[in-house]
């Protein structure tokens, strides 16, 4: 039957972190576990940061999912769920995400039991789309040609009403076909990334699933949205020497361009939570590419999951601190 039970959701904006494995470090301590903390020694200065859960370096991809399992399946009753992956480039936000075959990360787990939950009983229509933003640019990860900038407007039924030209929804029968869309989608980013010049970490990738009901006992008409965002890199441009390239390094320019944009929508995304959580009367949706997406999936009624990725190395401690800042911020 259909799922009975509503899942315990504990707050609109919940914030996890997971520590890249590496050598431990005197200079980023933690209390795992939920309620954990993240203390950071960096410039002389100790500052402790509390979460809604710290995993820490040697924390499994089932014991991460386990903890967003609820959030998941709510989606099954008509919710609306967004997990984030945010940190520097190399903390492990795709791992987190997708993972290695050989130990699936937080999509393949998420659309595992979804599927499971679901049964073979097609209680459920599902259709996903997939897109990346690069450089304020959205493209369909799905779309059968090359990827085409699409236009992002704002549709006919005013707030929350997003409405993507042209973005490609496709039918999932089964957890197999599913799989198969996601690979196609994944190398679609590679190869957009290549030809662009880019690597994959310089733009934000979204899997959107929508669920909707379609057995009487699960409420026809109901609609669930999980959406996996995978951010870019949220290390600022000045570290990598991006402030200023000199005349005539195009290449320099690029990553220099592509740097402020990726700051400025995580910015953005981090104004829009604030903003939900502050309870404000103006939320700047309108800000990024990202946040305008994301606008239906942000709104009240909503659940978000952020999981912060942070390393303890020493010379990305400045980085670390930065993070946990974004997500002081929002969570
Ligand atoms: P990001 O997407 O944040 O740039 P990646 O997910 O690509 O970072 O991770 C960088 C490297 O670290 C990859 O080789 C990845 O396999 C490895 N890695 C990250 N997190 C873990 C982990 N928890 N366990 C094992 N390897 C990890
Ligand atoms: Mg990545």
């Amino acid at each position: 039957g259909c799922p009975g039970r509503l899942p315990e959701l504990k707050g609109n904006i919940r914030v996890l972190c997971r520590l890249r494995p590496g050598t431990p470090s005197s200079l980023v301590s933690v209390e795992p576990g939920p309620g954990g903390t993240v203390t950071t020694h960096y410039r002389g200065r100790h500052r402790r940061f509390r979460l809604d859960w710290v995993f820490p370096p040697d924390a499994s991809q089932e014991e991460v999912f386990r903890e967003l399992e609820p959030a998941v399946l709510s989606c099954l009753h008509g919710y609306s769920v967004c997990i984030f992956t945010y940190g520097q480039t190399g903390t492990g936000k795709t791992y987190s995400m997708e993972g290695p075959p050989e130990d699936p990360g937080i999509a393949p787990r998420a659309l595992q039991s979804l599927f499971r939950e679901m049964g073979a009983r097609g209680q459920h229509r599902v259709t996903l789309s997939m897109v990346e933003i690069y450089n304020e640019a959205v493209r369909d990860l799905l779309a059968p040609g090359p990827p085409e900038r699409l236009a992002v407007r704002q549709g006919p039924e005013g707030q929350g009403g997003i409405q993507v030209a042209g973005l490609t929804h496709w039918d999932i029968p089964n957890l197999e076909t599913l799989h198969q869309m996601l690979s196609l989608g994944r190398s679609n980013r590679a190869t957009a990334a290549t030809a662009m010049n880019q690597h994959s970490s310089r733009s934000h990738a979204l899997v959107t699933l929508t669920l909707r009901a379609a057995s009487p006992q699960c409420a026809p008409g109901t609609t669930g949205t999980l959406h996996l965002v995978d951010l870019a890199g949220s290390e600022r441009a000045r570290k990598a020497g991006e402030t200023s390239a000199p005349r005539g390094d195009r290449d320099g320019a690029r990553r220099l361009r592509e740097a402020q944009t990726i700051n400025r929508s995580l910015l953005a995304l981090g104004g829009v939570m604030a903003a939900l959580r502050a309870h404000r009367p103006h939320i700047p949706f309108r800000d990024s590419q990202l946040t305008r997406l994301l606008q239906p999936a942000l709104g009240p009624g909503t659940t978000a999951v952020l999981l912060l990725q942070i390393s303890t190395r020493p010379e990305d401690l400045g980085e670390t601190v930065c993070s946990l800042k974004f997500a002081e911020r929002v969570g």
